[in-house]
């Protein structure tokens, strides 16, 4: 899966102290979750721009993210205050390229996948809590963790994580597995999946969501794993269920085009081994599922 970047290890210790170096990677994201860098056109390999590439940058306006083993990640916002920056010859030299690309379209190693994933989740927190909701005064960064306060009301914002669950349901007997694939976005096979809403637990969660998507009741669900999912400020987490009294399914057309019992055999996977849906499906397709 995405996070899966072993031996290397994701520092996301908030440290406000943390100056740049010269070989820090500088993040800046457009909208449309679009990430600065440039593409080598014969290797189709993006590389990103390091604080040594900029010589007019100014320091004390990148935040620190995190670091992956000893290589530093800092944000420059894509706002206002940067922009005579952004719009220097330093920069234009680079172009923006589309976050979903990196899963498919162009090089580049998993860890750096993981990296910009996660570093988009934060720029886009840094981005909508830039002035406090409740009083509209602007937001001073915390000292002390990854918050950000304001100085006139004392309003604390801590990052945005939006629980999601991604489900596995099974039908023992005849030993399939309940695919989907949306009616918009990805195009590959997935499974039943949807927000938690205030309120309920994840597993009544899953309950809902695959009563919503697929008209089915579900029984026995046990927890599988999770995946932090940062384009989406998603924190996923799996689970395997039974479907309990009638197979039959009524599809949600709203939010799905296809909706299927499927055997192992006949379940094709994602191109890329990034997603914890994929995993699931794999699993399924290997008689891993306990
Ligand atoms: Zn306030």
């Amino acid at each position: 899966m995405i996070q899966d970047i072993a031996p290397a290890h994701l520092n996301n210790h908030y440290d406000p102290a943390k100056i740049a170096d010269e070989n820090s990677i500088i993040l800046v994201f457009s909208d449309k979750k679009n990430l600065l860098g440039r593409l080598d056109s014969a290797t189709k390999e993006i590389s990103f721009p390091r604080l040594k590439d900029f010589k007019t940058i100014e320091k004390e306006k990148l935040t620190y993210l995190f670091s992956i083993d000893d290589e530093d990640f800092f944000l420059l916002l894509n706002d206002s205050e940067n922009k005579d920056f952004l719009n220097s010859s330093e920069v234009s030299s680079y172009d923006f390229y589309n976050l979903r690309d990196f899963r498919s379209i162009y090089y580049y190693p998993q860890t750096y996948v993981y990296a910009s994933f996660t570093a988009y989740q934060l720029a886009e927190w840094y981005m909508v809590t830039k002035f406090c909701g409740k009083c509209g005064a602007e937001n001073e960064h915390s000292k002390k963790e990854r918050a950000m306060i304001c100085p006139k009301c004392g309003n604390i914002i801590y990052p945005r994580i939006n629980p999601a669950v991604i489900i596995g349901v099974i039908d023992k007997e005849a030993n399939k597995l309940l695919v989907t694939r949306y009616k918009v976005g990805y195009g590959h096979n997935a499974l039943v999946a949807g927000f938690t809403e205030i309120g309920e637990t994840l597993e009544e969660t899953v309950s809902r969501e695959v009563m919503e998507e697929a008209g089915i009741h579900v029984t026995n669900i046990r927890y599988y794993k999770s995946q932090p999912w940062g384009i989406a400020s998603d924190i996923l987490v799996g689970f395997f269920c039974e479907v309990t009294g009638s197979r039959e399914i009524t599809m949600d057309n709203n939010e799905l085009k296809f909706a299927s019992w499927l055997s192992p055999q006949e379940i094709e996977l994602q191109p890329l081994e990034y997603s914890l849906t994929n995993e699931m499906m794999k699993v399924f397709k290997e008689g891993d599922v306990h």
